[in-house]
């Protein structure tokens, strides 16, 4: 292996690092459709997501010509503390494999708040502080998006207020800290401080929340409070667009060696980092300067894209956020409680859901246990504990590779490896514990979803 030309981790200089995000909508010939305003059916204008969104992220929400947007000095700035991130060539990995192909990934899992989430943390939380707001208001989950937000917020010295589902907060208590640690307050949802909180306790004494209920209480929030804004930490163009920098890197560092990809995937949830990690490939596929195959992976338990409908669908269980067109399962389909790799959301990017209706990707659903075999194969050989929802580009990858090995070709894949599991080992015990099991909706469950999406 020493003769190898191509070195185990290609790093690029802090010079080389991108100096504008580029908008993948600009080369698409069928644009994604706009989000619509769930009380007239209309396209959402600027002027009805400014009480709600920041006013340059609302430009860039809208904004479907512009190629490039230059990323402000202040964000490439942040972004020096943990970028570039390396492109790393998994040579351990090819050679417990006994593999011809040629196997790359992008680690985004170098900062604190351990995923790729914090690349648009910091331009939304930048943009918030250039307007003079006070502070910013979001939801979290398991607390991935939550922990990166409240580490932009601290640095911008804005107040982040956290609406983490009930559940996580109190069975999750790590995230949690961190976020306290870099001064966010974490109200664990649904809670007494909001009008929609106290309305569901009242309903539902003893409930353990709901992503779509915090997101509720997040947005009642930021629109009551003068000076705040809420932000989302995937699924919006926008949050794409910040994630380019992620493809625009490894597109440079494969430059660098003259390294050209037969194929790129991802872990898709709401699509944030797989839109990122694949932007500057698909624009030269869509204009028609190469082709890659572009495989997006995903839950079974949650299949989006492989098992779900193109229309338009409220972005959250509570029904309050606009309509988005895209690949959706229903905004009241809830993924099996024991699901436990992430990626649980039910829609998908409006960009991403397009260009895969369009028939310029793929995407493939794998099973749980499959997807911790493949990390825990993946961390034996390369080092780094993968986030559960990474792993799901790390199955696919693996399995393409042993493609490779039955039929001799040597081609080159390249994955994002979108984050660190350290947070998930309660996941990872229930896996070597024999507990984890895979749970698949059934085509009735589906349908029974379906029905209620909204009558556009
Ligand atoms: C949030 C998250 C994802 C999925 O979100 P996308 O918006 O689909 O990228 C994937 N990996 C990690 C580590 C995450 O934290």
């Amino acid at each position: 292996m020493s003769e190898n030309k191509i070195p185990y981790k290609i790093y690029l200089t802090e010079d080389e690092m991108p100096k504008a995000w580029y908008n993948l909508r600009a080369d698409m010939k069928n644009k994604p459709a706009p989000l619509l305003n769930p009380g007239t059916g209309q396209p959402l204008t600027a002027e009805e997501l400014s009480p709600i969104f920041c006013e340059e992220l609302v430009q860039q929400e809208l904004d479907e010509t512009t190629p490039f947007i230059d990323i402000p000095t202040e964000i490439r700035d942040f972004y020096k503390m943990y970028r570039p991130s390396p492109l790393v060539r998994a040579y351990c990995l090819e050679e417990k494999l006994q593999t011809p192909a040629k196997i790359y990934y992008k680690f985004e899992g170098n900062n604190t708040s351990g995923s790729h989430k914090l690349n648009s943390a910091i331009a939304q939380a930048y943009y918030a502080k250039k307007q003079g707001l006070k502070g910013v208001t979001t939801e979290t989950g398991a607390g991935q998006w939550g922990t990166a937000l409240s580490m932009a917020c601290s640095y911008f010295e804005l107040d982040c207020k956290v609406y983490m589902v009930k559940v996580s907060y109190e069975q999750k208590p790590f995230r949690r800290e961190v976020m306290r640690t870099y001064g966010a307050s974490v109200v664990p949802s649904p809670s007494e401080t909001t009008e929609v909180g106290r309305k569901i306790l009242a309903e539902h004494p003893g409930t353990t929340g709901s992503l779509g209920c915090a997101i509720s209480e997040a947005v009642e929030v930021a629109t009551k409070n003068p000076g705040y804004r809420y932000v989302l930490g995937s699924v919006l163009n926008q949050v794409l667009l910040h994630q380019s920098v992620i493809g625009l890197e490894t597109k440079a560092a494969l430059d660098k060696y003259g390294i050209k990809p037969d194929m790129i995937i991802g872990c898709a949830g709401g699509g944030s980092n797989l839109g990122g990690l694949i932007a500057p490939f698909m624009g030269e596929k869509l204009r028609g300067e190469a082709d890659y195959q572009i495989i997006a992976v995903e839950p079974a338990s949650c299949p989006s894209f492989t098992r779900g409908t193109f229309a338009y669908d409220f972005c959250d269980t509570g029904m309050i956020c606009p309509l988005a067109k895209m690949y959706t399962l229903g905004s009241g389909f809830i993924p099996s409680p024991n699901h436990a790799g992430g990626l649980r959301f039910h829609g998908m990017s409006t960009t991403l859901s397009q260009l895969y209706h369009d028939g310029f990707m793929e995407a493939r659903s794998v099973e749980q246990t499959s997807v911790f075999d493949a990390a825990e194969q993946f961390a034996r050989v390369e080092g780094i504990l993968p986030a559960p929802e990474s792993s799901h580009a790390i199955r696919v990858a693996i399995d393409e590779a042993m493609k490779c090995k039955e039929t001799g070709e040597e081609k080159t894949i390249v994955f994002g490896l979108t984050g660190t599991g350290y947070f998930d080992l309660v996941a990872y015990e229930k896996y070597h514990e024999g507990l984890m099991t895979d749970e698949i909706p059934t085509d009735e469950q589906l349908a029974a979803s379906f029905a209620k999406l909204p009558k556009i």
